[in-house]
């Protein structure tokens, strides 16, 4: 569970609404138990439940412990389509990616930067799932590109100078490498994939091509693929 609102421990909270849900039906909690807590961009710690009604929970919180540290990465990712937006917001807040670039590209559609799960309070949303999935709490930085050329000439390079960079792209290029130490920056993809143009806009930036294989994964598969290779 993580609060993201001012905290300050050790404290008595009051939950009710989703996390009194969560609490009930998911984690099926009694009175005495004992939950994993946090507080967003700050320390971990435990909740134990000193009182459960049919409405609210309270917690006698403790706030003792560092959060695990962030994976050394920017990930640059093409906006996926809504659905799987959700998904991966999710899954990069779990990874501990750093910060997350999210670019236009070709074969992204215009009208996926109008869609409502872009809006803060619904990213927050996805992120604090995500964090809590981990129990960490350091809120990945996010950031919109809603034009490839300025980002692939004026941002990409940057980041190309202070970090190993990567673009993954299926084809005949060097594999992953792995267990890296070093930060890294990745691009990923939208489903139809980088079109020529823009690989070579990474290539001209600094970034590297890399394969996955002969196997095509969703872009929802390749990111936690290409983590944990790097990782
Ligand atoms: N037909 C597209 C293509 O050939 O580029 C497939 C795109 S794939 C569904 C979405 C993104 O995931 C790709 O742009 C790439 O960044 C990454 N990806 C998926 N499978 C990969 C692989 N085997 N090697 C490298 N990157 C891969």
């Amino acid at each position: 569970l993580l609060f993201d609102d001012d905290f300050i421990a050790p404290q008595q909270v009051v939950l009710r609404d989703r996390r009194f849900q969560h609490i009930k039906q998911i984690h099926r909690a009694a009175q005495g138990d004992t939950l994993g807590v946090g507080q967003l961009n700050g320390l971990t710690g435990q909740g134990k439940i000193t009182r459960l009604t049919d409405q609210e929970v309270e917690l006698q919180v403790t706030l003792d412990k560092e959060p695990p540290a962030p994976l050394p990465i920017n990930l640059i990712l093409a906006l996926p389509r809504p659905q799987m937006l959700k998904r991966t917001l999710q899954t990069i807040a779990t990874m501990g990616v750093k910060t997350l670039h999210l670019i236009h590209s070709n074969r992204v559609e215009k009208s996926f930067w109008q869609t409502p799960q872009l809006q803060e309070d619904k990213v927050l949303e996805e992120l604090l799932l995500g964090l809590e999935q981990a129990k960490d709490t350091t809120l990945p930085h996010i950031e919109y590109h809603k034009r490839f050329r300025p980002f692939a000439e004026d941002i990409a390079p940057q980041l190309a100078q202070n970090s190993k960079a990567l673009v993954a792209h299926p084809g005949p290029y060097p594999e992953c490498p792995q267990k890296q130490q070093q930060p890294i920056t990745l691009a990923v993809g939208p489903e139809g994939g980088f079109v020529d143009y823009e690989i070579e806009k990474f290539e001209a930036a600094g970034f590297e091509p890399i394969s996955l294989g002969q196997r095509i994964l969703r872009v929802e598969t390749a990111i936690p693929v290409l983590l944990a290779k790097l990782f």
